[in-house]
């Protein structure tokens, strides 16, 4: 088969349903001829995963708990003995007390602090050193982050902060792998209603304020940062790295309420 994707071979970490980010990502790239790997978070998922990752003909990579070293050594472990390589690498995946994004930011316990920074943050790092031994002939990573990294956001708190690190993170991993040919971009999206989005205060009212005042007067699918996912992970991004790429709608750009948005 043809396509972007031909000969590639990529891990995807963060699909819980067929809502996931990551869901949109794996499509994307399993439209363009990508061969997959798909993790699940434990036995819950992996019901829901099993099937998805039938419909597009990837493997089933096994369990994967970021918190636990084991869990993701058994993964490229897998991935080592089955594919020998790696091509690209999709990181999404994101964890916070959802007590605690609610309210305000100077709440935050230490606990869920570095709890966040742990699940939210580091686990780019440790699966990036563990993806560089596999990426043998270069290749491309890709996580998500928002512009509550960028701008306080009503809730989203502790992972505003989080996100924040895990662009820093991104930047750095880019300039340590570059040399291997290996490149570290973001995408930056919109607000999309996930599983893991359920658990921000009132996300509702987030969605509507971002589909009256971005500038494409809607918010994104997970279809369209698939796409924009599409291009980091093959060769059309091939000069570009370090880099956090809007997939918003445009909302990053807008420094006022619409004049003509209607009251929420
Ligand atoms: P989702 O709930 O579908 O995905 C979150 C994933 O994180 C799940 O698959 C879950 O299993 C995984 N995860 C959580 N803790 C984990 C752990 N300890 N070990 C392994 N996996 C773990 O939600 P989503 O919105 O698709 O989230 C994917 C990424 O996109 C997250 O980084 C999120 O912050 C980011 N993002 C989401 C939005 C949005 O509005 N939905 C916007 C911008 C960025």
């Amino acid at each position: 088969a043809g396509g972007l994707m031909a000969g590639k071979r990529g891990l995807i970490m963060g699909v819980a349903n067929n809502r996931s980010i990551a869901w949109g990502i794996a499509k994307s790239c399993a439209n363009q001829g990508a061969e997959l790997a798909i993790t699940y978070q434990g036995e819950a998922f992996r019901k829901r995963v099993g099937p998805l990752a039938e419909e597009l003909g990837a493997h089933v990579a096994g369990h994967c708990d970021v918190t636990e070293n084991e869990s993701v050594d058994a993964v490229f472990e897998g991935l080592r003995q089955k594919w020998g390589k790696l091509d690209f690498l999709v990181h999404a995946i994101a964890f916070s007390d959802k007590e605690e994004l609610d309210g305000r930011y100077v709440e935050t316990s230490r606990e869920n602090f570095q709890r966040t920074m742990d699940i939210s943050v580091y686990s780019l790092t440790a699966i990036a050193k563990r993806a560089e031994s596999l990426m043998t002939e270069g290749g491309s990573i890709l996580t998500l982050t928002y512009y509550g990294a960028e701008k306080v956001m009503p809730h989203y708190n502790v992972m505003g902060v989080a996100k924040a690190a895990l662009e820093a993170s991104v930047r750095y991993l880019a300039v340590d792998l570059g040399g291997s040919g290996i490149r570290v971009n973001a995408v930056s999206a919109g607000p999309i209603k996930t599983l893991a989005a359920s658990g921000i205060g009132d996300f509702r009212y987030i969605l509507k304020w971002n589909e009256y005042n971005s500038p494409l007067k809607r918010t994104v699918t997970i279809e369209e940062v698939g796409d924009a996912g599409l291009y980091f992970l093959s060769d059309l991004s091939r000069g570009v790295t370090g880099e956090v790429h809007h997939v918003d709608s445009g909302y990053h750009v807008v420094g006022m309420k619409a004049v003509d948005a209607p009251d929420i």
